[in-house]
């Protein structure tokens, strides 16, 4: 994105001047010319400069050796479900033209082993969600794997299309003891069924990793939790620093298109699937996310497809899982 809109940029300005005042302004008008041009040029080190207001990602970058080992490698995807609709349903004032919505799962990968970040759900699961995606058999039994291949599965949030394989399916009785969810999270599956979308038999709570933290929590080499709430109470993003040096973060539903971060716009009003936001927790989180992406960080918006997979083409994520 264009830091300094085209009305302000230094050829605009000249030529606006000259037209006014015939083709070849007066000595004073270049010197306010020369001034107009020194002032853009000198203004723009400062608009481009490294923002300070970024205690997330800085605290983030901070804790990627708290857990000492090998950074991740790679970060694979993979969308279980698929769907269309309006990016101005995703985006308060954008066009309308239609987007792809995938499902993804993601999987973090060490150079033993993976943790997975989001579970999706199940076709049933989607059914009764009212879930009008395409679902995809082959590929959830292949998340699946990955889910049960996994050292340790967190989710972004406790919405039935990022939770529901390991609280609302066939094995998540096999992945709760290796499934970290928020005291949050847990408060929403145990009290809020109509916002998660998944039923949820409180008697097996205690089979999970249920933890909290204030505001960043590291849970492995390079891989840092950064607490996000506003898309729902339970709402987490996990920032990621790879071997290669490439920071990525997984946002989760923060926004449902990367329009929203670059633009900083919320979801419109009525848009909320499930459940009310909190708008001004977001207004924070997509300032925040958006300065960490002009600080360099790829940030992965998951159901934004068009995103997943330019990411993907630019070697940012890799897509598919692997099962070994
Ligand atoms: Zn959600
Ligand atoms: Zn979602």
């Amino acid at each position: 994105m264009r830091l300094l809109p085209a009305a302000h940029s230094p050829e605009r300005r000249t030529t606006m001047i000259r037209s006014r005042h015939g083709e070849f302004p007066p000595r004073t008008i270049r010197i306010v010319i020369r001034r107009l041009l020194c002032a853009v040029v000198l203004a723009q080190p400062l608009a481009l400069a490294p923002l300070a207001a970024q205690p997330e990602l800085a605290a983030a970058r901070g804790l990627v050796h708290a857990v000492p080992g090998d950074f991740p490698t790679a970060i694979g995807y993979l969308n279980i479900a698929e769907w269309s609709f309006p990016l101005s349903e995703a985006v308060e004032g954008a066009p309308n033209r239609p987007v792809p919505l995938p499902t993804p799962v993601f999987q973090v990968r060490f150079p033993r082993g993976w943790i997975m970040v989001d579970a999706g759900m199940d076709r049933e699961h989607a059914v009764a969600a009212d879930d009008s995606s395409q679902f995809f058999v082959d590929r959830y039994a292949r998340a699946v794997a990955a889910l049960r291949g996994a050292s340790l599965i967190v989710v972004t949030h406790e919405h039935y299309d990022h939770i529901g394989t390991v609280v609302h399916s066939a094995v998540a009785d096999e992945l709760a003891p290796k499934t970290m969810l928020t005291r949050a999270q847990m408060e929403s599956l145990l009290h809020n069924v109509k916002m998660t979308l998944t039923p949820f038999d409180s008697a097996r709570a205690g089979h999970y990793i249920v933890f909290d933290y204030d505001r960043e929590l590291p849970i492995a080499p390079g891989v840092v939790l950064i607490k996000a709430p506003g898309h729902t109470p339970g709402s987490q993003v996990v920032y990621i620093k790879l071997a290669s040096g490439r920071e990525v973060i997984l946002s989760g539903d923060v926004t449902l298109n990367h329009l929203g971060i670059e633009m900083e716009k919320q979801k419109p009003d009525p848009n909320h699937r499930v459940g009310a936001e909190d708008r001004a927790a977001i207004a924070g989180e997509l300032a925040w996310l958006h300065q960490a992406e002009r600080a360099g960080v790829s940030v992965v918006v998951s159901h934004d497809g068009e995103q997943l997979k330019a990411f993907a083409h630019d070697g940012i994520l890799s897509d598919g899982l692997a099962t070994r």
